[in-house]
């Protein structure tokens, strides 16, 4: 078998059982098994592979054939331009996610002024892999950011990913708003659970490698933003701010909580369009 017969078998047997990009994925973990780049791969696919590589090649498709993530196989997923380290203690960051970040970022620089040397601070909670929390250390490096988590499993991953990037981020253990009750807040930053009993049900089958509780928000999969919209007025400072992800059909029914509460609302989209991200103050 070539380079060339193994990207073809392995697109074959992918699409056999109906995974949506066969060809993209059988060429990643043909790079991988050969240590080589896919450009690499169109370029030199007359080479033949020895019989160890075929055999690596092979159960790796056989893998993803049975619905394992292409992530959680390449251990990476890229977010924000960073390299992420992932497997399946965590949530795979998704480019969605960005919108959060870049939005984040936008109103960290507006204030930076104002602020004369001051920290901000920054809270991630339901942090994961750290996607968000240690890209917005990362680009931000001037933010105090803490990251948390229920699960330490989680938290073994994310401060793995910080400490590769070489950035600072704090991380807790604990439940939800517990984890940072006893402080104050510039900002409160999150992508909490938020699929609903039945959504969860009718997901793709990659969706069940990664870990439920970062799915299930409870019946409806609204119950984090229950909790949140609840505990934040004490704890954010006075001009403070909260992003949260959102599933795209539960924009109306969030803010409708927050403004419930007092607070202003505005809704970011990602980039296909949908309701994404949504700003409380
Ligand atoms: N973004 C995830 C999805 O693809 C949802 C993760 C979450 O519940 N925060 O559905």
């Amino acid at each position: 078998m070539n380079i060339r017969d193994g990207m073809c078998w392995g697109e074959k047997e992918l699409s056999k059982k109906g995974i949506e990009n066969p060809r993209f994925d059988a060429d990643l973990l043909l790079g991988e098994v050969l240590k080589k780049a896919r450009d690499r791969l169109y370029l030199d696919w007359e080479h033949d592979l020895s019989f160890q590589e075929e055999e690596s090649f092979r159960s790796l498709i056989q893998r993803r054939a049975a619905n394992v993530p292409l992530q959680y196989i390449l251990k990476r997923q890229e977010f924000m331009g960073l390299p992420f380290y992932v497997d399946e203690r965590v949530l795979i960051p998704r480019a969605d996610s960005e919108i959060l970040v870049e939005k984040l970022l936008e109103s960290m620089e507006l204030e930076k002024e104002q602020r004369a040397g001051q920290k901000i601070k920054v809270a991630d909670l339901c942090t994961g892999s750290g996607a968000l929390a240690i890209s917005t250390a990362y680009y931000f490096p001037s933010a105090e950011v803490v990251g948390t988590d229920l699960s330490f499993a989680a938290l073994e991953v994310a401060e793995m990913n910080a400490k590769e990037l070489e950035v600072s981020v704090q991380w807790r253990q604990g439940d939800f708003l517990k984890a940072i009750a006893n402080e104050r807040w510039d900002y409160i930053i999150t992508n909490p659970p938020y699929v609903s009993l039945k959504d969860y049900d009718d997901c793709a089958p990659e969706i069940f490698y990664e870990p439920k509780m970062a799915f299930l928000g409870g019946e409806d999969g609204l119950n984090f933003y229950r909790c949140l919209v609840e505990g934040v007025g004490s704890i954010l400072n006075p001009q403070g701010k909260v992003f949260m992800e959102i599933g795209w059909d539960q924009g109306e029914a969030v803010c409708s909580l927050f403004q419930k509460k007092g607070f202003a609302t505005q809704v970011f989209q990602d980039l296909a369009g949908r309701d994404r991200v949504i700003l409380a103050r």
